[in-house]
């Protein structure tokens, strides 16, 4: 089943009018990537701009959640469920139907199209929520509707903006896979699967943190849809699915090594960073020292790291793009028409990290001998400054060893060099010192964002 086309077409037919994913760079300087269905509808939904005629919408968004708010590049390769680029199924009321409408349209769309066995769903809301609460009843016992509070239970795209109390459907994927209290709904095991939120946005988040009523009660839903077919296809971990299996056997042929228990984390981290550092450099994101560039920059690197952990010394990411590509490039145009421009940018990055990762290394692994309780910030500063491994990268590093970097220092260190980088840069006269200009260039990078020029993002049912 191509539960992206079912879904689109399922809404379609309540009278939803289908949207294509917007961009992963948001037209919004407080958010760095589209990190949810909503963001495309946001001011919508907060009265700023009309509602459209058809007051029903349904997409299927591209997001990445690596930055702000929503990141959670801490996650990948650690949870069965999370990525840093995901797709979000959506459907959204601007005004029109409520909770009522909202839940009977996915308990009829999860149990129907679906067909997930209802004795393997469970549903939470807001403790004050007594309204979603009695409408759930009508279709699933008492005793399967729990109520949390705003941790679990209130969602917010971002630090202002619309938010509301919100209810999620879980599948439980069975006892035996209960890891003991984390296990509980919202948390990291693996037995309760989170696959849908549905939010009903009845609120505004001003810049003082004050809750307004937004004009008109609205919905907004999400659905992870690497959940769904993970589900469908009966694999208790996302990278085991359609989706990431093909990559991983690619990568495992690249590396002529076989995935293991011990290993296996990172050839899923490889997979996952493969899928978003390419999106994004479809979508014109370049590599840089700030920003989104950034992010896209230490998100390359994880992925390079990991690399060297299976034995891989001269890049290798171009090598699964085509595989990718035919994973998605059905639906997403972009990746496809940019499939060698993707190759030769991650191919460049990627021979810029690996010309210094061994003596990066090496400088970890020697410190980390000498580490008692914190990791030297003057050693993080180093690899970060001269072998360019994002302070991030290092921590990730020490994750697994339950050790921290020392980040007064590492900070410290930071605020002198920027502070050398601008003296540097008055120091230099008029801009037409092209000299001075361009080391700096070579040192810090250029971080402009250059937009979407002749890139398509024309995606169909
Ligand atoms: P989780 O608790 O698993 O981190 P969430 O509560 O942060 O998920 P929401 O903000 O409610 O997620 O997003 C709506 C849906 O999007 C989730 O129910 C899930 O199916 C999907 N989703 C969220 N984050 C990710 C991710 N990083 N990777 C894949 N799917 C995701
Ligand atoms: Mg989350
Ligand atoms: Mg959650
Ligand atoms: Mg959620």
């Amino acid at each position: 089943m191509d539960i992206r086309k079912e879904y689109l077409e399922f809404f379609k037919n309540k009278g939803h009018e289908v949207i294509s994913s917007m961009p992963l760079v948001p037209d919004d300087p407080t958010l760095m990537f589209t990190n949810a269905g909503m963001v495309q509808f946001k001011d919508i939904f907060t009265g700023n701009i009309p509602a459209p005629k058809n007051k029903r919408a349904t997409s299927c968004q591209l997001c990445i959640r690596a930055g702000g708010k929503h990141n959670d590049l801490e996650n990948v390769g650690y949870t069965a469920r999370h990525h840093t680029l995901f797709e979000m199924l959506g459907n959204f009321s601007f005004g029109d139907y409520f909770k009522e409408d909202a839940i009977a349209y996915a308990w009829e769309f999860v149990t129907v199209n679906l067909s997930l066995p209802i004795e393997k769903l469970w549903v939470t809301v807001h403790n004050s929520d007594d309204e979603a609460f009695n409408i759930w009843s009508k279709y699933i016992s008492k005793d399967r509707i729990l109520k949390f509070g705003d941790k679990d239970n209130f969602w917010s795209m971002g630090d202002t903006g619309a938010c509301g109390p919100c209810s999620e459907i879980f599948y439980d994927q069975g006892e035996e896979h209960f890891n003991g209290p984390e296990d509980k709904m919202g948390g990291d095991g693996d037995r309760f699967l989170e696959i849908w939120n549905l939010v009903f946005m009845q609120y505004e988040r001003t810049k003082s943190g004050e809750l307004l009523a937004l004009p008109k009660p609205s919905i907004d839903t999400g659905m992870g849809l690497e959940r769904v077919i993970a589900i469908k296809e009966g694999v208790l971990n996302n990278f085991d699915s359609s989706n990431f299996k093909p990559i991983i056997e690619t990568l495992e042929e690249v590396a002529n090594k076989k995935a293991t228990k011990e290993n296996i984390g990172s050839y899923r981290v490889i997979a996952d960073h493969l899928r978003a550092t390419s999106f994004m450099l479809s979508q014109g994101i370049l590599f840089g020292n700030e920003g989104r560039p950034y992010v896209l920059r230490r998100i390359l690197r994880r992925a390079i790291r990991h690399g060297y952990l299976i034995g891989l010394r001269k890049p290798f990411m171009a090598k699964l793009v085509d595989t990718l590509v035919n994973i998605m490039g059905g639906h997403y145009v972009e990746l496809k028409e940019n499939s060698n421009y993707i190759k030769e940018q991650l191919t460049l990055e990627e021979e810029r990290f690996f010309k210094t990762i061994d003596l990066g290394m090496s400088l970890f692994s020697e410190e980390l001998s000498n580490t008692k309780d914190i990791f030297s910030g003057s050693v993080a500063f180093k690899l970060y400054d001269t072998y360019g491994f994002p302070l991030d990268l290092t921590q990730d590093m020490l994750k697994d060893r339950g050790l921290e970097v020392d980040l007064v220092k590492f900070e410290e260190l930071m605020k002198n060099q920027k502070a050398m980088a601008k003296a540097a840069w008055k120091g230099s006269g008029d801009s037409a010192n092209g000299g001075d200009f361009k080391t700096l260039i070579e040192k810090y990078g250029l971080n402009e964002f250059v937009g979407y020029t002749n890139i398509s993002y024309s995606s169909k049912i």
